[in-house]
């Protein structure tokens, strides 16, 4: 059994793409943008194991979702489970967002992005930074609508940050906001 390495699953979120998803991290990433807000997956050690078949059985009994976001890490250097994981989820019915490093061009056909709705490639470069779509850090990502399941209007979308605190008191923060959102918040914490 091909075996996912994850850094981190979280069942629902408004923050990660159009509607309400969930968003799966891989753990390992080759591309290692200088820059990246997410430097902790680039090894593939640490995260934790999980086969595809119990990942899309996690996913498939979470109630209320429209699809599942793939980040990273680097989801294409894990493309075949992930595959076989977008497959399955899409047949039931979710949609599948994926963010990767690489641009479509360079990527090998591959049942990921054949399960693939909502493509978002390419690197980040730190030196232009996203003035305005949702979800990206730098200008020169591309959303590439691979089927008719998306389209322009997801950009209405504004950006969220998601903060969630759990019953032991473990403090999670997921979603995208500039440099600038971040340290105005920062600022606020501070007086
Ligand atoms: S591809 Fe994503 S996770 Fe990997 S270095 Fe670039 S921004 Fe970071």
């Amino acid at each position: 059994m091909e075996l996912l390495n994850l850094h981190r699953i979280v069942d629902v979120t408004l923050a990660e793409g159009p509607g309400a998803r969930c968003a799966v991290w891989t753990q390992g990433c080759s591309v290692r943008c200088p820059g990246c807000f997410n430097p902790q997956t680039w090894s593939t050690r640490g995260g934790f194991s999980l086969s595809w078949q119990d990942l899309a059985a996690r996913v498939l009994a979470v109630s209320g979702i429209e699809g599942v976001t793939l980040l990273g890490g680097e989801p294409f250097d894990q493309a075949g489970p992930l595959g076989l994981f977008a497959a399955a989820v899409r047949s039931a019915g979710l949609s599948v967002m994926t963010f990767t490093g690489h641009v479509l061009e360079d990527l090998p056909p591959s049942l990921l992005v054949d399960s693939t709705d909502l493509l978002v490639d390419g690197p980040f470069l730190a030196d232009r930074p996203e003035p305005s779509r949702p979800w990206v850090g730098s200008a020169n990502q591309r959303f590439r609508f691979l089927t008719d399941r998306y389209d322009e209007s997801i950009f209405a979308t504004p950006n969220r940050l998601e903060l969630t605190i759990a019953r032991d008191g473990a403090i999670e923060l997921n979603g995208f906001a500039t440099t600038e959102v971040l340290e105005a918040l920062l600022e606020g914490e501070r007086r």
